[in-house]
């Protein structure tokens, strides 16, 4: 039976957001600057990364509180051996509808058909810009969009439902905008831009850096004319716009200029199994300890309850609202977005 456990400000535990790894193939300048994540870094050793068994006890725990929903991430979450088997068995637990991951895409072209076979409901892809001079720079690497291009070509091949997320920064790629909005009319994929976030302690964030929801809507309603559509379901976090000429949609995931603290329903795992309530916590609380410890279902689920209703998360809100939020954050590497 499902039971529903609310928080300080009545939102319900209902999103899970697994990461499944903390290493990338790429280093994107607003999530693992090179100059912190270097050659000398130290990931997580094998050892210290739930094993699918322990994070199908997770899902199945999750399940019932009323999630529905689980996002895989990381990291690179396709960087995680035989990733499409923990689809699989998470599609199997009682209980869950949706099985997502995000990903850079770059290794859709060998696993889109597994993931799909495996029962994988949609891909979230990143992708900061079309032309190559500028996406060689935002992910860090040099890498040029073809290998990602690709990767939405596999995905699309396989049938998965495709969304794109563009983070947005000034001074980075805000002349991208209009080229990734054209392109991906194109091709009918939804194009979500997503404000570039605080998250973690090294991108360099500032509010100047932050090209708001508002100036990204009116660019492209200049050029190709959208209409707001309404929110599909309570927590979506993204603001929905139809272009007028029928050819498909674009979202603003806009959560520094309008918070959305007030329905944020996501539990985050880190790929070591830490519990974390909000992106922009310090500290996470220590689940695989429990798991380790062979601690009994009932143990965790009490845990969880407290953990819960305990929460009083609204990082986004206080920062809008000039609230000093001077603390040291988790990496959004390491926690997953
Ligand atoms: N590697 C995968 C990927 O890039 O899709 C999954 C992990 S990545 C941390 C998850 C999402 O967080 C990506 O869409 C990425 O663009 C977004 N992200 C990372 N740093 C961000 C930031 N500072 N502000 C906003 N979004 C960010
Ligand atoms: Fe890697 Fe994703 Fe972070 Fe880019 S956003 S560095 S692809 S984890
Ligand atoms: Fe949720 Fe924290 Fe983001 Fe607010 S700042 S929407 S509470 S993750």
């Amino acid at each position: 039976m499902v039971q529903y456990v609310l928080d300080k400000h009545d939102r319900p535990m209902k999103d899970l957001r697994i990461s499944v790894i903390d290493k990338c193939n790429f280093r994107c300048t607003y999530c693992m600057p090179a100059e912190i994540f270097g050659d000398d870094y130290r990931f997580m050793p094998e050892s210290e990364l739930l094993s699918f068994d322990e994070i199908i006890r997770l899902v199945k725990i999750f399940a019932r509180f009323g999630t529905e929903k689980v996002r895989i991430t990381g990291g690179e979450p396709l960087m995680r051996k035989d990733i499409d088997q923990l689809v699989a068995r998470i599609k199997q637990v009682d209980g869950i509808k949706d099985v997502a991951i995000t990903t850079n895409a770059v290794f859709l072209v060998k696993q889109a058909k597994k993931l799909k076979a495996a029962g994988l409901d949609r891909v979230n892809i990143s992708l900061d810009a079309i032309e190559d001079e500028v996406f060689k720079k935002t992910n860090g690497r040099g890498i040029k969009t073809a290998p990602v291009i690709k990767g939405i070509e596999a995905a699309r091949a396989a049938d998965l439902p495709i969304k794109i997320n563009m983070v947005v920064k000034k001074g980075m790629n805000e002349d991208q905008i209009l080229p990734m909005a054209r392109y991906f009319k194109e091709t009918g994929d939804t194009l979500r831009f997503i404000e570039f976030m605080d998250v973690g302690n090294h991108n360099g964030w500032n509010m100047s850096t932050v090209v708001p929801k508002k100036e990204i809507v009116e660019q492209i309603n200049a050029e190709m004319p959208i209409e707001p559509l309404e929110a599909q379901y309570y927590g979506e976090v993204a603001d929905r716009y139809q272009y007028s000429d029928g050819s498909g949609e674009i979202g603003v995931i806009s959560s520094v200029t309008e918070a959305f603290c007030s329905s944020c329903t996501r539990v985050r795992i880190s790929a070591d199994g830490q519990l974390f309530t909000c992106l922009f916590a310090s500290e996470g609380y220590d689940i695989r300890e429990m798991i380790r410890n062979s601690e009994e279902d009932q143990a965790i689920i009490s845990r969880l309850i407290k953990i819960w209703t305990m929460r009083d998360d609204q990082y986004s809100v206080d920062r809008k609202n000039g609230v000093p939020t001077t603390k040291t954050k988790i990496e959004m590497s390491y926690i997953g977005g």
